[in-house]
């Protein structure tokens, strides 16, 4: 009886042990399952975030990816802006509150340097930018996680928890896994902006911070495609400072490069909008206007020429003596139809005008059969 009674009894801890090793590997199958998915759809984020060619492509593939990343989630990214004393709303997902901008001292994860988990009940205090476009009366659980790219903090990543939609999506909210895609977001972020960085370098002047040359006949055969496609055209002028050589016998390199550069300075004060200012080598600039007509980059050209005679420049204890410039002036698509061809063509009338005696602007319809480069 007694020995029917232990053998029972050892059947039913011998079942309890059974169910439970059973439930623990169902629990171990599903948590692997879960890394699996999660390994997965990260591997497709990575796939898709290293083919962005900008940040914005980059933030509409992060808006696209996140709702499946994180089911139940809602989030939105911020990024430094240039001057650094806020943070700019790039994109957000599954919520239509993105701030304009918040500032630093408003995330606790900014100001920690590391990742601020706020959950309900818990020790910790809501963060300002988080109050501030709150809706609920009580605090939505959320991770903010700042951005980092090569060593800089660049922004921030704030995504809000809704337990209830996650849970009926079969994911459990999962901060860690919220963390990784902070990290794998963060190392694109910095993959993408230092290319820009390196595209930027390729293509600026380091003396004057003007484009370059190479930026010119990039930015000249984009215009003349939008020009074909939708009109109208855009004028060219090409300038050169008059007698630089003697500027620099006289007064040294340096002081000739601190005229170069309060030249640049003064060109940039200039322009319109939509124009394009390019140091081309030595002391030789053009400026590139979308939508100008030849007659309108004349009067620009006229503009530079006048303002350049009220450039002063000091270097140590002295004033430099004043600067002239002469001037070339064509348009697209009277002066020619491609770059090289429209930079042949104003190259005549600077050379025109230095001929002319130098300080003075030249057209390219006012030169002898009228200036046109072979095509
Ligand atoms: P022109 O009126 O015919 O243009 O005469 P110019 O003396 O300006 O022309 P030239 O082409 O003979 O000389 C250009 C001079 O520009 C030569 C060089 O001393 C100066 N130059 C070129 N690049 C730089 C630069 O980066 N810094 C400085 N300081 N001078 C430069
Ligand atoms: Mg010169
Ligand atoms: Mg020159």
């Amino acid at each position: 009886m007694t020995a029917a009674r232990q053998a029972s009894q050892d059947l039913v801890v011998a079942k309890q042990a059974a169910e439970s090793a059973e439930s623990r590997t169902r629990e171990i199958l599903e948590t692997e399952r879960t890394r699996q998915s999660e390994a997965k759809l990260l591997g497709h984020l990575d796939e898709w975030l290293q083919s962005c060619k900008s940040l914005k492509e980059l933030f509409a593939i992060v808006t696209c990816f996140m709702p499946k990343l994180l089911p139940g989630s809602k989030g939105e990214i911020y990024v430094y802006s240039n001057s650094r004393d806020a943070l700019d709303g790039m994109c957000n997902w599954n919520t239509v509150d993105l701030h304009d901008s918040i500032s630093a001292d408003s995330c606790w994860a900014l100001r920690r340097g590391r990742s601020y988990e706020y959950e309900e009940g818990g020790l910790c205090v809501e963060c300002e930018h988080v109050a501030t476009h709150r809706h609920e009366v009580s605090v939505p659980e959320y991770i903010c996680i700042p951005i980092i790219a090569l060593g800089d903090t660049v922004g921030l990543l704030h995504i809000r928890f809704d337990r209830i939609a996650a849970e009926s999506a079969h994911m459990t909210k999962s901060t860690k896994f919220a963390v990784r895609c902070g990290e794998h977001i963060s190392m694109a972020i910095a993959n993408v902006k230092l290319r820009d960085e390196l595209h930027e370098k390729s293509v600026r002047d380091p003396l004057t911070g003007l484009f370059n040359r190479r930026y010119l006949v990039e930015a000249l055969r984009r215009e003349i495609n939008a020009s074909e496609i939708r009109g109208p055209g855009h004028g060219l002028v090409s300038f050169d400072i008059d007698h630089f050589k003697t500027f620099n016998d006289n007064h040294g390199h340096d002081a000739g490069d601190v005229v170069l550069r309060t030249l640049g300075a003064k060109i940039t004060d200039c322009l319109g909008e939509r124009d394009i200012a390019c140091r081309l080598g030595g002391e030789e600039f053009a400026i590139l206007m979308p939508g100008a007509d030849i007659e309108s980059a004349e009067a620009f050209a006229q503009k530079l020429r006048n303002s350049t005679h009220k450039v002063s420049v000091r270097y140590g204890e002295t004033v430099l003596p004043k600067i002239t410039i002469s001037a070339g002036v064509t348009a697209y698509p009277e002066g020619g139809t491609r770059p090289q061809s429209l930079m042949q063509c104003v190259d005549k009338a600077l050379y025109s005008a230095k001929a002319k005696g130098r300080d003075c602007v030249v057209r390219t319809d006012q030169l002898e059969g009228g200036g046109v480069a072979p095509e």
